[in-house]
């Protein structure tokens, strides 16, 4: 498998953003992203899916889509991916735009599905609040800028984290992750996404305007790794369906890049004649080996089931036998600037009763 890094949920300023597709990609060019995918509020447009080249670098530029009622624009917003679907005209009903993405063989994401509002910066969150959902892929557990947000309270602290973003990224949504374990355990297979939510939107904070989360930090901190089987053949299409089909597998995991480059990270469980990948499931019968790599020592933990039910101080690399049926996971901690972080969220691999 190939690792390509996939930063998700960007708006340009055709949405709510404050750069054009070039000044974007020139931004995924500077932080070395492989690919960048951009969702605009009820927008779908195709025809940009390109690639940009600089200096031997290159990026793709794929458009999804942000589904959001304009009747009510604070709840319900749906990322969709990797549909020709127009399904704007369905957004005064969240689960009939799921159940359309569904049956097109799309990809639908439940965006900042606990946000808040920040009233030091006037602004209203945007949560799930139709549950229960069902048919969705997944949920986005960390949203950049919702983090952004629910750190931020008070004049001195949304100060010190717009001048000094590299401070505030402690790890995904606490309530997001609950969730995500609630319906994974319900037997759900629920993908865990990561999106930037990325505008470069200025911001008059004590006087002074900041451009809050400019795009290439966004792209820097915090993004998808995905595993795909061969490597990027420069075609659009070829290339597109190979990442969608991961994204939608769910064979991927949560980096945040920011805190140590976390490319190289893996996950698998070994059978006796397969190998799965997160997202993937695979029968059990009496025992599986999972194996687990760090690329570089850090805190570890295996969630089994919602349960932590191993964990690490230092892991490099390890296999672990495991005995039970159920949903596994792995998420690593590091410190940075004195502070432990979640650094890695890899998908669930589903191991089933036989
Ligand atoms: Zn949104």
């Amino acid at each position: 498998m190939q690792e390509l890094i996939v930063n998700l949920h960007n708006h340009s300023n055709i949405s709510s953003g404050t750069a054009n597709y070039y000044e974007m990609a020139q931004a995924g060019l500077n932080a070395g992203i492989d690919v960048l995918i951009v969702t605009e509020h009820n927008i779908l447009i195709h025809e940009k899916d390109q690639y940009y080249h600089r200096d031997g670098k290159n990026v793709l530029l794929l458009a999804g889509e942000e589904i959001k009622d304009p009747a009510r624009p604070y709840e319900n917003h749906i990322l969709v991916l990797d549909t020709d679907l127009e399904l704007a005209s369905f957004a005064s009903d969240p689960q009939a735009v799921i159940d359309a993405v569904r049956r097109s063989g799309g990809i639908s994401i439940l965006a900042h599905p606990f946000a808040k509002d920040n009233r030091w910066l006037k602004k209203k969150g945007a949560p799930w609040i139709t549950w229960p959902a069902t048919n969705f892929t997944g949920i986005e557990i960390y949203n950049l800028l919702d983090e952004f947000y629910s750190q931020s309270r008070g004049i001195f602290s949304l100060l010190g984290n717009a001048s000094q973003p590299e401070l505030f990224p402690m790890g995904a949504n606490e309530e997001s992750i609950l969730k995500w374990d609630e319906l994974l355990l319900s037997g759900k297979m629920v993908n865990a996404y990561a999106g930037s939510d990325g505008r470069q939107a200025p911001e008059e904070i004590g006087f002074r305007t900041f451009p809050i989360l400019p795009y290439e930090f966004g792209f820097r901190c915090l993004n998808n790794h995905v595993f795909v089987p061969q490597q990027l053949s420069g075609d659009v299409d070829t290339d597109k369906r190979m990442i969608y089909q991961a994204l939608k597998a769910g064979r991927f995991f949560i980096g945040l890049d920011l805190i140590h480059p976390s490319a190289g990270f893996s996950f698998k469980a070994d059978g006796e004649n397969q190998t799965v990948w997160p997202g993937g499931r695979m029968r059990f019968e009496n025992s599986v080996t999972l194996k687990i790599r760090n690329p570089k020592e850090a805190i570890c933990r295996l969630i089994h089931n919602g349960k932590v039910v191993r964990h690490w101080e230092k892991l490099r690399s390890l296999p672990v036998v495991v005995t039970e049926p159920g949903y596994y996971r792995v998420e690593t901690y590091l410190p940075y600037r004195n502070k432990l972080r979640c650094w890695i969220y890899s998908n669930p691999i589903y191991l089933d009763k036989a």
